[in-house]
Parts: C-alpha cells; structure tokens; sequence
C-alpha cells in the first residue's frame, strides 16, 4: 500500500511555483476526469493544449504499453525505431526537411534560438545576433526563452539575461519593421499568443513578417508549441496562415500528454549544426516516439480537422448564450480549440475567480493572463461532454454575475 497524500500536501512539499486547483484528480477517461473522493470533472483544459486525444486514449495506451515492452532509452549514442518513423512522419506532413527532438516546449524555442544564432554567426558573422519578439509572447521558462518571452515579470528577477532580444507590440507590423534589420538572426512569433491571452495574429501582420525577413535575411521562427498538432483546424498554424516559416516548434500535444517537444528545419539551415553542437538526454527516446507517432498519426486526417472546426462551433456558441444572458464577455475569440472569452470591464483581472468558480461546479477551464478565461479541450470531446461542460460553466457564471452585483 502506498501512503496517503492529499492536496495539504503540495503545500508543504513542493516549491511554491503553482497553486493546483482543491482537488486531486486520480483517474480519467475521454474529456472527463474524477478526483479523489470520485467526483467527475469536465476537462475543457485538455492538460494546457497537451491532451489533444483525451485521457487514456486506446490507441495511445496500447503504443505506449507496446514500446514499454520493448526498449525505453538508449541515450543518442543509438538510434532508434520509433523517433524515426515519428522524424520521417513529420517531414511528410509540414515544410521540414529536419528534425530535432526534445522534451518541452522551451527547449524546442532554445533549439531554434540557438540555431538562428549560429546560423547568422557562421554565415554573417557575430554582429547579426539580434532576436525580435512580441509583448506578451510565451516561449517557455529556460533563461533564454523567458528573456524572448515578452512578460518581463517571467525573466526579471534572474537577471542578468541573454542580450541582444527586442520586443515589439503583437500585430503591429510598423513596430516591428522598426526593429528588424541586416543585425537581426531571428524573429520568433508565436502565430496565436495562447498564454498572451488567446490572441491570433492577423494574416498580413504575419505576411509582412515573412517579408522583412527575407529582406533583411533573417530567420523566421513560427513558435507552435501551443496552435500545433491540430488545434487551430489544421495540423499547424502557418497552414492555416499560408505562411511557412524557416524553423517551426512543437511539443505540448505533440505527445498527447506524454512529453515531447521537436524543432523542425530546412536542410540547408539544419546543415550549420554538427555532431556535438547541441543535444539532449532524453531527446528523441523510443516511447516519446511510438506515443507521438501515434498521436500524429490519428490528429492528422481531415475528418478531425473538421471535427475541430465544429466543436469551436459547440464552445462559441455556448459561450454567447452564457453572454447574452449575464454580459460577462467583452468577445470570444480564437481558433479552433483555442478559445478565449475576454472578460469585460466589470471583470476586468478576475479570470481566475471564472477558472475557481468552474471548478466548483466540476468543470475545469484555464486562464490566459488576467482577463481571459481560456478553453483548450481534447480535440476528440465529446458533445455530451461540451454540453454537460458548458451547462456547468453557465452556473458558475451565473455565481459569478450575482456576487459582482451584491
Ligand atoms: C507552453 C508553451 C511553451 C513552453 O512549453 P513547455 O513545454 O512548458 O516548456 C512555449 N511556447 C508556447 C507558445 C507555449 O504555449
């Protein structure tokens, strides 16, 4: 028998950078979990974009399970089967004619970082190392991608941090032709802020991106650890666009909830790093593999892009009935499963009472700064499970609304 733990106890054991929601989930199936005492909630969080297939998902236990039978890690002294198949399966379905795996969502940005830097230093020389990003981007919490990262609350008190790293407005392309120029390696932009607040970029502003990139030989970095793997209605975001970067990052539902994250690249830009120039333990492991190749493999088939496409419809729709009722929400937006409801003035900074009050009536959604209450679900939920999940959500609102009026 294991000994007995309870939520008491995340506070006093673990370092104090989270605060998890009051209970404990134990066990879940589809877009539905149950805590300890057996309560079930719905999931319309998806694990922070990551489950993209549900809990437990059949497929995904089996290649798992089957790949745990067989080889776990070797280290990148070997290759293997798996992250093979995965490499080969990428390569077919986007630009890339290379791959690089990781564990995370950040260290697939440092990757790309670290290559836009190399790749202008071995070309142009040492002086074109400046990196343009966007107020409010999210690129992980590596010292490198929270210095990218456009929340200086993230990066300011590790200071000092990598230099170089510009910061424009998100969609002001006038801002950023301001800051590119021949200095610059990289601009890094992620093509819907998600943790910013759920906020996609307009189509021009991405194409004249594209533009000044080339003009000033910059390498455009497409940042998809949160809009890839399906959740937009395409498999990536830059299809969606029509815009195809020079380095593309993916991860969090890469792995449907087993991690992994991957750099995708051109062979004539993959061709500046050689053996030793980066690395990683755990990069490319075979059960990371067999999951991912998995969930590749079931995400990318037109009826679940379409699938996407209509519960978007089910979650916004649900949404503006809630509003109309109880005028919570200033707009909803978003792509997809990538939904954000804007709270308006009179909620203004209280996303996270939305994401509390939800919780109480067993219904789980996140937040996307302070005024946004976000919905990133399996891309596979169910509509009972949408039509219970937003019932339960309409009564947590409605809790809301009356206590804001009292
Ligand atoms: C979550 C996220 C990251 C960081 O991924 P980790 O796996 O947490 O390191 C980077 N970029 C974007 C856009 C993200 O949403």
């Amino acid at each position: 028998m294991l000994p007995q733990v309870s939520r008491y106890d995340f506070d006093q054991w673990m370092v104090p950078v989270y605060t998890p929601a009051n209970f404990v989930p134990v066990y879940a199936s589809g877009s539905t979990l149950w805590d300890q005492s057996g309560q079930d909630y719905v999931d319309f969080t998806g694990g922070i974009a990551v489950n993209v297939l549900g809990h437990a998902h059949p497929d995904l236990q089996r290649a798992l399970t089957e790949q745990a039978e067989r080889l776990w890690h070797t280290g990148n002294g070997y290759t293997n089967e798996p992250i093979l198949l995965l490499a080969k399966q990428l390569i077919e379905a986007t630009f890339a004619d290379r791959v690089f795996f990781c564990n995370s969502g950040a260290e697939a940005n440092e990757a790309a970082l670290k290559l836009a830097r190399k790749v202008a230093h071995d070309r142009f020389g040492v002086n074109k190392s400046g990196i343009v990003a966007f107020t409010n981007s999210f690129h992980g919490r590596t010292l490198f991608t929270v210095s990218v990262g456009g929340q200086p609350t993230y990066s300011q008190d590790f200071a000092p941090l990598p230099s170089d790293i510009y910061h424009a407005s998100f969609n002001d392309l006038e801002a950023a032709a301001k800051l590119i120029n021949d200095h610059t390696c990289a601009v890094i932009v992620e093509p819907i802020q998600g943790e910013g607040g759920v906020l996609p970029a307009d189509g021009a502003f991405l194409r004249g991106l594209h533009t000044l990139c080339k003009k000033h030989k910059v390498l455009l970095i497409f940042d998809e650890v949160q809009s890839g793997v399906g959740r937009t209605g395409s498999l990536y975001a830059y299809m969606h666009y029509g815009i195809t970067p020079d380095i593309l990052t993916t991860a969090k539902a890469l792995g449907g909830g087993f991690p992994i994250g991957a750099m995708l690249t051109s062979e004539d830009l993959a061709q500046v790093m050689s053996v030793g120039t980066h690395g990683t333990t755990y990069g490319g492991n075979p059960l990371a593999g067999a999951v991912a190749y998995k969930v590749i493999q079931l995400i990318n088939q037109p009826h679940v892009m379409r699938g996407v496409i209509e519960r978007h419809k089910w979650i916004v729709e649900a949404l503006s009935a809630i509003n109309q009722r109880l005028h919570l929400f200033k707009k909803v937006r978003g792509l997809g499963l990538l939904i954000g409801a804007v709270l308006n003035e009179d909620y203004t900074g209280k996303a996270k009472e939305f994401n509390l009050a939800a919780a109480e009536q067993r219904v789980m959604v996140l937040t996307a700064g302070t005024n946004v209450v976000r919905f990133t679900p399996a891309l596979n939920i169910s509509e009972q499970e949408v039509k219970t999940g937003m019932a339960r959500f309409a009564v947590a609102c409605e809790h809301l609304a009356r206590g804001s009026k009292t």
